[in-house]
């Protein structure tokens, strides 16, 4: 009998990636994926460590699954728990949660197969560095865009983050492999190819880093638009610059997360680098890119901030002017360096200045959407909006643009009046309509 699963992912784009590898991995071994959980033999939920919130999200989810056991199943879905979250936590979620069946981290997705035959009731959490997963064939999701993970792990350590603890050490994928895949996608019709990884910019395949792999990767994916996530401002080198600047189809939109403006925080962070080294990152960018679309991470209320160092973090949002902001609290995450650190701020004064932080953001993208009213700019077409009728799409800056009454398909870039903007989703008709 055919064993039928269901896959619920939550986080970054890091996690929608390893949906795609469990859905190959799976397709692959004879499973059969279904649409919804009611219906499964297994549910897999996909998960993030990175952030406080979608680990009790995961967890609430598991609770709300667990009840499909009592309703009418003599046997519920056996229930895993895949990715950092599985990979932090292991055995120790099985034991204190009671909802979970098997926990499964992000290095040892090849045992999913005999896990779910046998219905093992195990974690499975061990590192097997060199695992790239390169012999499976992906399923993919999110026609017209793809993703393409080119490295896995950090080195970095950054004080707050348990990524380094969960995906392992930085260990970067064969060049040729990558090429290979990308054109693949484009010769396939996607039309976005985001590259990702922990830290881009520190890839490296021998005497290929990461400004001749972007470029490499836009001449084999041509026509297609590429992106990458993330970027270490640190490692962030003028060559990369230079290769988004001198390629047409490498997307003028960087995000480049800075997390604070005061120089004594970013080294508590360990970080790396100062505020002015962060200025210079951008001083640089938009010399050579006029108009580039920035974004960014912050992180509010770190342990021991000062006001006057959070107000020097309020002054350099206001300063640069980023198109949009990922704006945090700060919360802790047990097992990194942070979580034991003095100084820790109540958490109504971390809210607090999130809050001024989400003011001086939301005035900053309302008007810089604003100001696009009127501009032609190419859309690639993405699919259906959420209202009937509506199409959505994304601009080279990654913005989201809504179309009335059209009817393309998805993968066609299309140019689009501006019509108006609310944020990040703008409004638009055809040129010439
Ligand atoms: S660079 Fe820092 S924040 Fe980013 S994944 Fe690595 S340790 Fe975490």
């Amino acid at each position: 009998m055919t064993i039928t699963y269901f896959i619920d992912t939550y986080g970054c784009q890091m996690n929608v990636s390893d949906s795609e590898t469990i859905r190959g991995l799976l397709n692959a071994a004879g499973f059969d994926e279904c649409p919804s959980p009611e219906s499964a033999d297994a549910v897999l939920l996909i998960s993030c460590a990175v952030r406080e919130h979608a680990e009790t999200r995961v967890l609430g989810r598991a609770a709300q699954l667990a009840g499909l056991r009592s309703h009418g199943r003599s046997r519920g879905p056996f229930m895993v728990l895949c990715g950092c979250v599985a990979q932090e936590h292991g055995s120790e979620l099985l034991e204190r949660t009671g909802l979970l069946d098997a926990v499964v981290g992000p290095d040892c997705y090849r045992d999913l197969p005999g896990i779910l035959r046998e219905r093992l009731r195990t974690a499975h959490t061990d590192r097997r560095t060199s695992d790239h997963y390169e012999d499976l064939p992906r399923v993919r999701s999110e026609f017209p865009r793809s993703f393409v993970t080119i490295m896995r792990g950090c080195d970095n350590w950054c004080s707050y983050c348990i990524v380094p603890s969960v995906r392992g050490p930085e260990r970067s994928r064969e060049s040729g492999r990558i090429l290979t895949e990308v054109a693949g996608l484009s010769a396939a019709g996607y039309r976005e190819i985001t590259l990702l990884g922990q830290n881009v910019n520190s890839y490296r395949d021998g005497s290929t880093g990461f400004a001749g792999l972007l470029e490499a990767v836009a001449r084999a994916a041509d026509p297609a638009w590429i992106r990458f996530v993330t970027s270490h401002p640190r490692d962030l080198t003028r060559g990369v610059a230079e290769a988004m600047a001198g390629t047409g189809n490498i997307c003028r939109q960087l995000h480049l997360p800075m997390q604070s403006g005061s120089d004594r925080v970013l080294a508590a962070m360990n970080r790396g680098y100062t505020s002015a080294q962060y200025m210079e990152k951008v001083a640089m960018l938009r010399e050579l890119m006029p108009g580039i679309v920035l974004t960014t991470d912050i992180i509010a209320g770190f342990p021991g901030e000062t006001q006057e160092e959070f107000d020097r973090t309020a002054g350099l949002l206001s300063e640069i002017g980023f198109d949009y902001a990922f704006l945090f609290r700060y919360s802790e995450r047990r097992g990194t360096a942070a979580a034991s650190m003095p100084g820790a701020l109540p958490v109504e004064e971390r809210l607090r200045r999130l809050h001024v932080l989400q003011d001086i953001q939301k005035r900053i993208t309302l008007r810089r959407s604003a100001m696009l009213a009127g501009r032609n700019l190419r859309v690639l077409i993405t699919g259906e909006a959420r209202r009937p009728g509506q199409q959505a799409g994304r601009t080279m800056g990654n913005r989201m643009v809504i179309l009335e009454g059209s009817s393309f398909s998805p993968g066609e870039f299309v140019d689009v009046t501006i019509t108006r903007g609310d944020g990040w989703t703008h409004f638009g008709v055809p040129v010439g309509l």
